[in-house]
């Protein structure tokens, strides 16, 4: 007999996709070739999972809910190389992951951003990934400088990857069905960044401390952020960026040169690290 299968928690973001042409449409997204590794985060009931074993050579899953895991496992005993992993997909040891991995997910809303953090530093692994997130999510990813959804996502994603939004996908096509709107986005991920960032842990303190005070002006959030004004004067003039423009209408160029005007000798103390 089938087991059955625990029911939702809303809590971990569980909304299965039930519609299967949805699913198709994901995995031939992804362009999967018979050779490659597939790195799914949060499997649920497995319906994607499913998909992608058919595809690709290798799928590493992993889940949080325990007793979906425990259920996975009686039901996907006929997928020989699907590898289930149980825990967190933000404490995954990434290094781990063989290189040009696909990522392809129907991630959980509720910790969608700090896992599209995580995947972008482990870009290095990844190749490509096709990902259902929340369409205000979805949105800030591929917004450009000047626009309301500009801000930290949009610009750590576009130096990381070129983003695309793909389709919309409509709430009936989850149970439970989501409150939000749901949108598939795809993202290559750029192996060597275009510009030239010397130090990336600084480039993004920079890009957090610009948009820690977002109606401030540029100047202004950064000595919130605790720089000293005389630094901040200098680096914005040796950067040649107006000091009361905001961060929302800087391009990832300008974020760049910032960053490296800010680290330049006698500069003194540094953004934040976990601002
Ligand atoms: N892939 C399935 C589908 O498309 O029907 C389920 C997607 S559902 C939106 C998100 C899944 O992520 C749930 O199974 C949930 O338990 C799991 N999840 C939630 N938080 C997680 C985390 N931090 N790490 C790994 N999995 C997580």
């Amino acid at each position: 007999m089938m087991p059955v299968p625990p029911p939702a928690r809303k809590r971990l973001g569980q909304h299965f996709l039930v519609d299967l042409n949805i699913v198709r449409k994901i995995v031939a997204l992804a362009e999967l070739h018979p050779d490659e590794t597939v790195f799914e985060i949060g499997p649920g009931r497995g319906v994607l999972t499913r998909a992608l074993c058919a595809e690709a050579k290798r799928v590493i899953a992993v889940e949080l809910d325990v007793q979906l895991g425990e259920y996975l496992r009686e039901t996907m005993r006929d997928c020989g190389h699907l590898e289930l992993r149980s825990g967190d997909a933000l404490e995954f040891p990434y290094e781990e992951l063989p290189e040009r991995t696909v990522v392809v997910a129907n991630l959980p809303y509720y910790v969608s951003t700090p896992l599209l953090f995580k995947l972008f530093e482990a870009r290095a692994r990844i190749d490509r990934m096709v990902l259902m997130l929340q369409t205000e999510v979805a949105r800030r990813l591929v917004a450009r400088p000047g626009t309301e959804d500009y801000g930290i996502l949009s610009v750590l994603t576009q130096y990381s990857a070129v983003a695309k939004l793909a389709f919309p996908v409509s709430a009936n096509c989850f149970r439970p069905r989501p409150d939000v709107g749901s949108s598939v986005v795809s993202l290559v991920l750029r192996r060597r960044p275009d510009l030239a960032v010397h130090d990336e842990a600084r480039f993004v303190r920079t890009v957090r401390a610009s948009f820690a005070h977002r109606r401030k002006t540029l100047a202004n959030s950064l000595l919130d952020e605790g720089l000293p004004q005389n630094h901040v004067r200098q680096a914005l003039a040796q950067a040649g960026i107006e000091p009361k423009r905001r961060a929302e209408t800087l391009t990832l160029q300008e974020f760049a040169i910032l960053a490296e005007a800010l680290s330049r000798p006698g500069a003194g103390p540094q953004p934040k690290a976990d601002g």
